[in-house]
């Protein structure tokens, strides 16, 4: 004869919780806590030129020669990305209303104002 336990088991019912499966959502809490405070972070290093600028932005663009995506504008320039691939303008410059670029025309700061970068899932580079 079979336990009452075993019994409950086979009628699909769980006896306790599963403890792991209550550590792993502890551990999800946190990492969203984590990624709200890096949103309201200013960023301002170039992930291009590794260097610490007044003018990076955010880019969604679909330059190959580079997976930088906070880049400075001389990068911008350099990689030909034009302003239309700009999804911020959270940096000193855009807040000063000095942000131009030479590459192309530049976006009016304005366009930013209740914009939320959004990538779609036809711009996901699949080399990553
Ligand atoms: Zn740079």
């Amino acid at each position: 004869m079979k336990s009452l336990k075993e019994q409950l088991l086979q009628a699909g019912l769980k006896a306790t919780p599963n403890p792991k499966a209550q550590n792993e959502r502890e551990v999800i809490a946190k990492k969203k806590i984590t990624e709200t405070i890096i949103h309201q972070e200013q960023r301002n290093f170039c992930e291009e030129c590794q260097q610490v600028r007044p003018d990076v932005e955010l880019y969604y663009h679909r330059n190959p020669t580079t997976e930088a995506e906070w880049i400075c504008v001389k990068c911008a320039d350099r990689l030909k990305i034009a302003d239309s691939f700009r999804q911020t303008a959270q940096s000193d410059t855009s807040i000063k209303r000095m942000f131009r670029r030479e590459h192309g025309a530049t976006r009016n700061a304005d366009e930013f104002k209740n914009h939320k970068p959004q990538k779609t899932k036809t711009e996901v580079n699949g080399n990553r």
